[in-house]
């Protein structure tokens, strides 16, 4: 049998999702045996159009990056969000509550007019997507057990039960109460809440889970302090192009 044929793409990113990848290590190997690798701009050198499963990072944000994803979903039988900016718009949705303008001018200065942009948005505000990888960056694990479900012709299994859930499995004390805040409750699982682990707290990057309760998540925010502005703060800071956030 062919192996699969998978390319990567980038738009509007820092590139820490490929990254990911490349850190699989011995993993990667398995990986790359068991696939062709014919486009990884930051891996290797070389493209093709032609390929079976496209990894696209990074959000939308401009008209001219339409036309390219589009070209994209043309090409891949499979088309997969990789990264909270792929999947969710992520965290270049935060400019999308200033005036365009001035974002424009704050970025490139006197050389704003040289630049278009518009509102980012998701891969799925713009074309069909298959399946989404989320987190900001993926867990490279994630990666690895989405490509390996693929190659059995299975549908690879993202959590949909909050952060809190792992938290609990990690016996961790939840930051609550100790006097922080949280977005555990209503964001996807999947990263073994490594943040609250590592002595922080979830910010939320991998996402709303299904059917949020959003409502409960402001009032125990605002129960602990936080003022209106700084509960849309933390919706908008990851999931902005979502309707909760607006
Ligand atoms: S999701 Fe996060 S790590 Fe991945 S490309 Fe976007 S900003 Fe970078
Ligand atoms: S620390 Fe956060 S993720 Fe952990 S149980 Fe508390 S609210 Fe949930
Ligand atoms: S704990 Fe929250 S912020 Fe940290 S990786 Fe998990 S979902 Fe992202």
């Amino acid at each position: 049998m062919d192996k699969p044929r998978v390319a990567f793409f980038d738009f509007a990113s820092c590139e820490g999702c490929q990254l990911q990848v490349i850190n699989l290590e011995e993993d990667l190997l398995q990986v790359v045996g068991a696939v062709e690798v014919v486009s990884f701009r930051e891996a290797m050198k070389g493209h093709s159009d032609d390929y079976d499963i496209a990894f696209v990072e990074g959000s939308i944000t401009r008209h001219s990056d339409e036309e390219r994803l589009e070209g994209i979903r043309r090409c891949a039988k499979v088309l997969v969000a990789l990264g909270s900016c792929a999947a969710l718009g992520g965290i270049n949705c935060l400019k999308n509550f200033h005036d365009q303008e001035y974002v424009k001018k704050l970025v490139y200065g006197d050389k704003a007019l040289l630049y278009e942009t518009y509102p980012a948005r998701p891969l799925k505000a713009v074309v069909p997507v298959d399946f989404e990888i989320p987190g900001c960056p993926i867990n490279r694990n994630e990666f690895a057990m989405v490509v390996k479900a693929f190659l059995l012709g299975k549908k690879p299994e993202i959590p949909n039960f909050p952060v809190c859930v792992e938290c609990k499995m990690a016996e961790n004390i939840c930051v609550f109460e100790k006097g922080m805040t949280c977005m555990g409750p209503v964001t996807r699982a999947g990263c073994g809440a490594c943040c609250v682990t590592e002595g922080s707290f979830c910010w939320g990057c991998r996402g709303l889970v299904d059917d949020p309760n959003a409502d409960s998540q402001r009032d125990v925010l605002a129960t602990h302090g936080l003022s209106v502005q700084d509960v849309l703060g933390k919706f908008r800071l990851y999931t902005g192009f979502s309707e909760v956030a607006k």
